[in-house]
């Protein structure tokens, strides 16, 4: 089956039209927003009119659709890299959602893979919200078996906010892309007690909530589960001025994952890679803190370091992790030796 994606979890991508606002840290070095300015295809920001992709690009999914079939393959779909499928600005005509979830509901061997950082806004928008102007009765009411929604997390704040609102909305897979990783993230204690999204998680209200199980613990009294998360994927920065990412956070996160029996997909580490100092004295260097405080590398690559002192710095490093720049195809994908593929059955 011929692939237009090389992004690792998912075999195409789809974008019904382009153009978007950046809204939190993960959106600095937006790619797409890159790409606008060199294409000159859409302008980016609140201002900037989005634009719908063409004719041929709205076709490709039902050809997808067609060889996933013939394959005996259910084949993934990316929707969308270069927009936010849940973007509410104003100029996303309401027939182009329609038309969005024609195809999608057309298409039933083709998984889609909905992500965004607008969550807030994916109840708004579902296909069977009867008060949207737009809104058609074609099959069968929410959740479609073919939609996987997720949301991106790249610290603990954009976590706290944005997970409650996707456990909120009934799926058949809810994921988390945490990339780029910019921060520790801790999914098996979240209070969603004080979140706008909370009333709709839990007949009784406030409570601690574990969203990799679903299980949840209101002032130590057992309460029943609540709707979970089903596959994380994680990964670093790549791009002009990635930033790097600490590997206790990708462990954590595949530690947390492992506990709950959630599969894990270890998408990369970016530009950088976490090392030993001694071994990559000439490269460019960081060294970073579990906090992510970061400071250069200490060391001069214009001068030689006498051994004894690099070690000395080894001995006292402490916490701190070197990670040297090393361009994202160098870094690879391998945590800790092992390459981490899991998806979810
Ligand atoms: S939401 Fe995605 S497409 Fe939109 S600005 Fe942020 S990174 Fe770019």
């Amino acid at each position: 089956m011929a692939e237009n994606s090389t992004i690792e979890w998912t075999d195409h991508t789809f974008n019904p039209w382009t153009g978007c606002t950046k809204v939190s840290p993960a959106c600095d070095h937006c790619y797409a927003e890159s790409w606008a300015k060199r294409s000159g295809h859409v302008t980016w920001g609140p201002h900037g009119a989005r634009r719908r992709t063409s004719p041929a690009n709205w076709r490709q999914p039902i050809k997808w659709n067609a060889a996933a079939e013939a394959a005996g393959r259910r084949a993934k779909v990316f929707c969308a890299s270069l927009a936010d499928v849940f973007d509410n600005h104003g100029s996303i005509q309401p027939e182009w959602r329609a038309d969005l979830w024609a195809l999608i509901g057309s298409t039933p061997h083709l998984d889609w893979l909905l992500l965004t950082k607008r969550p807030q806004n994916i109840s708004r928008y579902l296909p069977n919200d009867s008060r949207a102007p737009w809104y058609r009765p074609w099959n069968q009411l929410w959740p479609w078996p073919n939609v996987w929604l997720g949301t991106t997390v790249e610290n603990q704040v954009e976590a706290d906010q944005r997970i409650p609102h996707l456990l909120s909305v009934p799926a058949k897979v809810r994921f988390l892309s945490c990339e780029p990783m910019l921060g520790q993230l801790a999914l098996t204690n979240m209070d969603v007690a004080r979140h706008p999204a909370a009333k709709g998680l839990s007949p009784i209200g406030a409570y601690w909530v574990n969203a990799l199980t679903g299980r949840n613990d209101d002032m130590g009294r057992p309460c029943p589960d609540v709707p979970r998360l089903h596959w994380i994927i994680c990964g670093g920065e790549s791009g002009p001025g990635a930033r790097p990412m600490h590997p206790d956070w990708a462990r954590s996160l595949r530690d947390q994952c492992a506990a709950a029996d959630v599969p894990f997909f270890f998408k990369q580490w970016g530009e950088w890679l976490p090392d030993k100092l001694i071994e990559n004295i000439s490269r460019r260097g960081t060294m970073m803190l579990p906090d992510g405080r970061q400071m250069r590398s200490m060391m001069d690559p214009t001068k030689p370091n006498p051994e004894h002192e690099i070690q000395e710095l080894l001995r006292t490093m402490g916490p701190w992790q070197h990670l040297s720049m090393v361009g994202k195809k160098r870094a690879g994908r391998l945590l800790d030796g092992v390459q981490h593929d899991g998806m979810p059955a």
